[in-house]
């Protein structure tokens, strides 16, 4: 079985992880306070994983691939919808606001999970590991984005989405990007693709990625 070295290693070698920050989080959170205790000697395959509810965390690789393509800066504020486990957003959290850097240059993460057990198991999972002061668990549906928050540099989508939901891009900031799934409940069978989304002029660009597997994103802009 994988360790957290060899895992983070082996995702360098095969040109998942490219930037060092995106590397530098990646060996920084520890996953395995992230998964339930059952799984606890599979945190570093590369794997997705249940995490109840019958929800699941993503595989290492999605997580540090999906990180790349948001090309996250320190300061960047960063909207995630679907918390689950809250590893995704400690992942990011690293980057936007590395613990050694002075808080003043710090941006944020914002973790909205629809599932009320899950967002109070986020919550104290990225307790237990440090992330608090930087990460925000909210629990309600984030299909429609988060009234109480302006416009933030990037937003994250870890839940399969019908199409880009119109007032989640509405709250991404002139310039700013989304990665998103978009494609049907299902997996890639039934032809699930990641999206790269940005803002330019106002307008919104759409690029494909790859194929993926994710579950659905629920609510009132996600599959009912
Ligand atoms: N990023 C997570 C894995 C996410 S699994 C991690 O690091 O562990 C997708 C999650 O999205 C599930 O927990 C699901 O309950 C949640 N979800 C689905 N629809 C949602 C919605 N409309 N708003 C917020 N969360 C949602």
């Amino acid at each position: 079985m994988e360790d957290h070295k060899s895992l983070v290693e082996r995702l360098v070698r095969i040109g998942v992880i490219k930037s060092e920050k995106v590397r530098r989080a990646a060996e920084r959170v520890k996953r395995h306070l992230f998964v339930p205790k059952k799984y606890k000697d599979m945190a570093y395959a590369d794997t997705p994983l249940p995490i109840g509810e019958g929800q699941t965390i993503s595989a290492p690789h999605m997580v540090f691939m999906m990180n790349e393509l948001l090309d996250l800066e320190i300061g960047h504020r960063v909207i995630e919808i679907g918390a689950g486990s809250g590893y995704h957003a400690a992942t990011i959290a690293e980057i936007v606001a590395p613990i050694d850097e002075p808080p003043d240059k710090w941006g944020y993460v914002v973790t909205v999970e629809i599932n009320p057990t899950l967002s109070t198991q986020a919550y104290y999972n990225l307790k237990e590991a440090g992330y608090l002061g930087r990460v925000h668990v909210i629990n309600m549906d984030g299909s429609a984005g988060i009234p109480l928050l302006d416009e933030v540099d990037r937003i994250l989508v870890t839940a399969a989405a019908p199409d880009v939901p119109g007032p989640l891009f509405a709250q991404l900031k002139e310039g700013g990007k989304m990665v998103i799934p978009i494609g049907p409940p299902g997996g890639f069978f039934y032809g699930q693709e990641l999206f790269v989304v940005e803002k330019k002029n106002g307008r919104m660009i759409k690029r494909r990625v790859t194929e993926v597997a994710f579950v659905p994103l629920r609510g009132r802009y996600g599959w009912s």
